[in-house]
């Protein structure tokens, strides 16, 4: 997979914090070197209001406005890189949960079409303006309430819902293809788990790799 350069790199002081948080994935646990040289690279600050700029670099999620977080940073990586292990590669992938627009460039920078869905027209918006910004054309935004999916585009080799689901919907499960993978926090809060789910010739093959603490995920849109 190739690696695009980033139209906007960011201020020198930008660039050490996102050194020293790369290291601090690193020593998470995070191994995969495509997901920690992205990380390296973009811009979060970018991601989150001005207030909150000076944290963007902090391992911990942060406010973006009506009420939702930009994920952690370590959970991004955690979930990209459960998205990419194995040898089926994914390059069609529906995101569910824009918010900021950060984890869709993480995937938009492996050089996967992205097709990212957000039920809140502000947030939906402001990412849309952002990722054109950075320069980024590989990402198609919708509008609407993700427990859908977007069937219009699918299937998908992979699926990332960055908001936690009470159950998983059906529909993103319809909507895997062969070999396809989804990644989903499920659960009440308190008490959520990231499931990857990968779909087989009969039937899917789950397995929860960490607790997690998202947002819920809502219905209907706003
Ligand atoms: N990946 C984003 C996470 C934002 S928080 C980031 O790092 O910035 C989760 C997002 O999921 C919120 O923007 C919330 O509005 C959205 N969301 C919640 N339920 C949804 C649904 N049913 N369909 C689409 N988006 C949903």
């Amino acid at each position: 997979m190739t690696l695009r350069p980033l139209a906007k790199a960011g201020s020198q002081v930008s660039l050490s914090a996102r050194t020293k948080m790369v290291a601090d994935l690193r020593r998470e646990g995070i191994t995969d070197e495509r997901v920690l040289e992205i990380i390296q690279k973009l811009p979060r600050h970018e991601f989150v209001d001005e207030s909150w700029r000076a944290e963007a670099y902090k391992n911990k999620p942060l406010p973006i406005g009506q009420s939702q977080t930009i994920s952690q940073p370590y959970v991004v990586a955690l979930m990209t890189q459960a998205l990419l292990e194995g040898a089926t590669p994914r390059k069609r992938v529906l995101e569910i949960g824009t918010g900021s627009g950060y984890q869709t460039a993480v995937l938009a920078e492996l050089g996967i079409s992205v097709f990212s869905v957000e039920r809140l027209k502000a947030l939906s918006e402001v990412a849309r303006e952002r990722l054109a910004r950075l320069g980024y054309r590989n990402i198609h935004f919708g509008y609407n309430d993700g427990n859908a999916g977007w069937a219009s585009h699918g299937p998908y080799d992979g699926i990332i819902v960055t908001a936690a689901a009470a159950e998983v919907p059906q529909a993103l499960l319809d909507q895997l293809d062969k070999n396809g993978r989804l990644v989903i926090p499920v659960g009440p809060p308190q008490n959520q788990v990231l499931r990857v789910i990968d779909r087989k010739l009969r039937g899917f093959d789950t397995r929860e790799i960490a607790a997690v603490s998202f947002v819920p995920m809502l219905e209907g849109r706003a």
